[in-house]
Order: structure tokens, then sequence, then C-alpha cells
């Protein structure tokens, strides 16, 4: 008897922290000057996924180079860096099941001219070097890039009025 309450509990608490898996999600210098924020959030929004942080600022070329360290050796790096710091940008977190996975899916290739339509690069940019938003590749890159940009009192723990309308259970 114990052993099936157990077993039951470990399946909800396994299937809830599913749900709550998070993912960095960035509207870079273009999308902002593009006035395409709204646009670009209301998809992860519409999509069902939680909001649970947000900000609004003008990024330091020193936070970039930590936060695109992996392509440093890349020759398209420095072009990259000044870009990025070029104005104001929208880092958030985003959380739900798969989020990562699904984030990278709803903002389409890399190169916009490979992104599918319908997808936030497909639609909305044309250029590898202008391609308007950022979105974590892992569960272990979104954790340090979030940690990287926001504190943890800046993540907000909360439970949206819709969420027994998005998820089973
Ligand atoms: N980038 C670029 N030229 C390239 C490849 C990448 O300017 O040939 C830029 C582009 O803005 C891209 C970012 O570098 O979004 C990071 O590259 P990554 O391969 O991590 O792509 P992402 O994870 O952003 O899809
Ligand atoms: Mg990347």
């Amino acid at each position: 008897m114990i052993c099936t309450l157990l077993s039951i509990f470990s399946f909800f608490s396994s299937a809830m922290a599913a749900n709550r898996e998070r993912t960095f999600i960035m509207i870079k210098p273009d999308g902002v000057q593009r006035g395409l924020v709204g646009k670009i959030i209301k998809k992860f929004e519409q999509k069902g996924f939680k909001l649970v942080a947000l900000k609004f600022m003008w990024p330091s070329e020193e936070l970039l180079q930590k936060h695109y360290a992996d392509l440093s050796s890349k020759p398209f790096f420095p072009g990259l860096v000044k870009y990025m710091s070029s104005g104001p940008v929208v880092p958030m977190v985003w959380e739900g099941l798969n989020v990562v996975k699904t984030g990278r899916v709803l903002l389409g290739a890399t190169n916009p001219a490979d992104s599918a339509p319908g997808t936030i690069r497909g639609d909305l940019c044309i250029q590898v070097g202008r391609n308007i938003c950022h979105g974590s590749d892992a569960v272990e890159s979104a954790k340090k890039e979030i940690d990287l940009w926001f504190t943890e009192k800046e993540q907000i723990s909360w439970t949206p009025a819709n969420e027994s309308w998005v998820y089973e259970d």
C-alpha cells in the first residue's frame, strides 16, 4: 500500500518536475529596434509556456563575451558581440514541458534562410547575423545562461490560472 502511494507520488512529482524545465530566451537588439518584442513574447505565451523572468537592459560586451564564450574562436564572434551590445535586449526565462527543445522550434533554425515559415525567425528576419532572438540549446546551457542573466530573486515561482487547461496533470 505504502509502495503504491510512493510510486503514485513519485510519478506525479516527476511529471511536475518535467513541466518545470526552464530555458533562456532573449530578444536581440534588432528584435527590439524593429518593434517585435510583443510578437515574440506572444508566441511563447500562446503556446502555453510560463514566463518566470523578464527584463529590459543594454548588455555590456563583457556579459555577452561570457554568454557566447563557447563561440569565442569563431570568425563571427567579434561581430556577434558588437551586434548584441549595440542596443537594449529583452532577456527572459520561460518554463514548461520540453521548453528548451520546443523553444528552439518556435524560434526556427539559426540561419533564417533555413527557418521554416511559421517560426519566429522564418517569418520575421532574413540574415543569420540579424536573427532577432536567442534560445538555449540544451537544459544544461539553459541553466548556465539563466544564472548569468538573472538572480534567483528575479525568477518568480507562480501558478498561472490556466495551468490545468494546458497540462493534463
Ligand atoms: N551567428 C552568426 N554567423 C554564423 C553563425 C552564428 O552571426 O555563421 C550568430 C547568430 O546570431 C546566432 C549566434 O551567432 O544566433 C549564436 O550562434 P549559434 O550557433 O549558437 O546559434 P543559435 O543557438 O543562436 O541558434
Ligand atoms: Mg546557440
